[in-house]
C-alpha cells in the first residue's frame, strides 16, 4: 500500500546532494492546512521555516520509524519533541489507553488513576512531597510561577536568555543589553508591565546573578532554570553553577525553579536535580510524564504546594486536569522506565552513537560537535569545546543545519526542523536503527562540508 503511493520521479536537489524525497501529498496537505491555521500549523515550529522545504505530514508512527503522508519512511530522532522516550505507539501504552477509554474519557471529578500516576511518581523521587497534574509544560511552568509569586509574595522572576518555558507571557521575555536587564518582550502581545517584573540574564554567569540580587534585594520570587537547557541548542551548565544558585536563592529567600519539562524523566527517573544532587523548591514535568498524551505536573514540598487551592490562596484548576486517558498514557509510561537498566541501557546507547558520529567528523576535520547528555543530543556547527550561553552560538552555522537537514530527510532521518532543537532516542531505537542513522549522518556531514 505504502509502496505504490512511493513517487518513483524525485525533485533535484541543486544544492548538490542526494536527491529530494516526494512531498507532493505533504505539500498538498500544508497547501490546505494553511487556509486553516496561521502558517499552516498548530505550533509555529512544526512550519519548517528554518529548513528546506514544506512541512511532512506525519501518517504513521511504530517504535523508532515514521511515515509520512507521501509513503517516506524516517528513523524518528525528533519523537513527538520528547515524550516519546519508548517510542511511538509502544504496546504497553496503547494497550493501557484503549483499557482506560472503554469507561469513558472525562468526569471533571477524580479517579484513582491519578493518585496511582502519583504514586508512581512521588514513591520515586526524592525531590517532591505534592504535586499537581495539568495539561501542557507550558501550564506547569505558569502555575509553578504563580505559586512562587503566591508563597514569597515577591513579583519579580529571573530567567535565563537561552532557556524555553512554555508560552505564558511572564516568560516570553528575552534578555534587554546590559549585563542585568528587565526583558523585553519576545512576542507581541505580551504587555510591558509583564516584562518589567522578569529579570533576563545570561547563563554561565555568577556575575549577573549577583548583580540582580543586589539591585532587586527582596524582590526576586524565584529563578527559574532549565537545568539542562535544551530548547535553544544544548546548553550544558556546569554543576558549580546550579549549586551557586541554589545557594544565592536560598541566602535571599527566593525559590529555585527547576524546569524539568525536558529533562524530567529523561536524565534518569528524577531528572535533572537528582543527576546534578541538587533540590531546587519547586519542579515542573511535562512531555514524557503523559506517555504522548497531554500531561503536565508541577509539584514540591507538602508545604510549598499546601499553598495552591483549595488548600491555599493560590489559584490553580483545569477542565482536563488529571484525564483519566492521559493519567493511563503516564502511567503505563513511567512503569517502563522504571524497569532496571532502563536509563542506562538508554544512555550507552546514545553515547555510542554520538561517539561514533563525533569521531567521523573528527576525522575529516569538520566543524561540527555532538553535544549531548543522557539521551539528548544536539548536533552544532561549531569548534567550540562548550557551548553554555545562548549568545555563544554561531546563528550563521545554522545555514549548514538547514543543508544536513534536507540531506537527512532524503536518507530518511527525522531531525525536528531547526539547528536550535536538540534530538532524541527512545528505547525503540535498535543497533540497527543507530547504524543506519550514523551512515545517513556521515553521508549527509559529507555532503554538508564537501
Ligand atoms: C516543552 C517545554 C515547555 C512547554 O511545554 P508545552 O507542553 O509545549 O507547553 C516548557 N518548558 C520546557 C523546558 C520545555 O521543554
Amino acid at each position: 500500500m505504502l509502496d505504490s503511493l512511493k513517487k518513483v520521479s524525485v525533485d533535484s536537489n541543486e544544492s548538490g546532494g542526494k536527491p529530494d524525497i516526494s512531498r507532493e501529498r505533504s505539500a498538498a496537505l500544508y497547501a490546505k492546512a494553511k487556509t486553516y491555521f496561521p502558517g499552516g500549523v498548530n505550533s509555529p515550529v512544526r512550519a519548517f521555516k528554518s529548513v528546506y522545504g514544506t512541512p511532512l505530514f506525519i501518517e504513521k508512527g511504530d517504535g523508532s520509524q515514521l511515515w509520512d503522508a507521501d509513503g517516506n519512511q524516517f528513523i524518528d530522532f525528533c519523537c513527538s519533541w520528547g515524550p516519546l522516550i519508548l517510542g511511538h505507539n509502544h504496546p504497553k501504552v496503547r494497550e493501557k489507553v484503549i483499557s482506560v477509554m472503554q469507561n469513558g474519557m472525562s468526569f471533571g471529578a477524580p479517579t484513582a488513576l491519578e493518585n496511582e500516576l502519583a504514586e508512581l511518581i512521588l514513591n520515586n523521587n526524592k525531590l517532591i512531597e505534592k504535586l499537581r497534574f495539568v495539561s501542557s509544560g507550558t501550564e506547569a511552568v505558569m502555575s509553578a510561577i504563580r505559586l512562587a509569586r503566591g508563597y514569597t509574595k515577591r513579583d519579580k522572576i529571573l530567567k535565563f536568555e537561552g532557556c524555553y518555558h512554555g508560552h505564558s507571557d511572564s516568560l516570553l521575555v528575552k534578555a534587554g543589553s546590559g549585563l542585568v536587564t528587565f526583558g523585553e518582550t519576545s512576542s507581541a502581545g505580551v504587555p510591558k508591565a509583564f516584562a518589567d517584573e522578569t529579570i533576563v540574564v545570561a547563563l554561565n554567569d555568577r556575575k549577573a546573578i549577583e548583580t540582580a540580587f543586589e539591585e532587586f534585594k527582596g524582590q526576586i520570587a524565584a529563578i527559574i532554570i532549565e537545568p539542562i537547557p535544551a530548547n535553544n541548542g544544548l546548553l550544558l551548565q556546569e554543576k558549580a553553577y546550579l549549586q551557586f544558585l541554589r545557594e544565592i536563592s536560598t541566602e535571599n529567600g527566593t525559590l529555585l525553579i527547576f524546569d524539568e519539562v525536558i529533562s524530567g524523566f529523561r536524565i534518569g527517573f528524577e531528572g535533572a536535580a537528582a543527576y546534578y544532587g541538587i533540590k531546587p523548591d519547586i519542579l515542573t514535568y511535562g512531555k514524557i510524564i503523559g506517555g504522548g498524551l497531554p500531561v503536565g505536573a508541577y509539584g514540591a514540598s507538602a508545604e510549598i504546594m499546601g499553598h495552591v487551592s483549595p488548600d491555599g490562596g493560590v489559584y490553580q484548576g483545569g477542565t482536563l486536569s488529571g484525564n483519566p486517558v492521559a493519567m493511563a498514557a503516564g502511567i503505563a509510561q513511567l512503569t517502563e522506565l522504571l524497569q532496571p537498566g532502563f536509563y542506562s541501557d538508554l544512555d550507552k546507547k546514545t553515547g555510542e552513537f554520538v561517539a561514533a558520529v563525533q569521531s567521523f567528523a573528527d576525522a575529516r576535520n569538520y566543524k561540527f560537535k555532538v553535544f549531548s547528555i543522557g539521551s539528548i543530543f544536539w548536533f552544532a556547527f561549531t569548534d567550540q569545546e562548550a557551548v553554555r550561553r545562548a549568545d555563544e552560538i554561531d546563528a550563521s552555522s545554522m545555514e549548514l543545519f538547514k543543508k544536513m537537514h534536507r540531506e537527512l530527510l532524503n536518507r530518511g532521518i527525522y531531525l525536528g526542523p531547526s539547528g536550535y532543537e536538540v534530538g532524541f532516542i527512545s528505547s525503540a531505537h535498535t543497533k540497527t536503527d543507530l547504524e543506519n542513522a550514523k551512515r545517513a549522518i556521515f553521508d549527509s556531514l559529507e555532503a554538508v562540508f564537501n
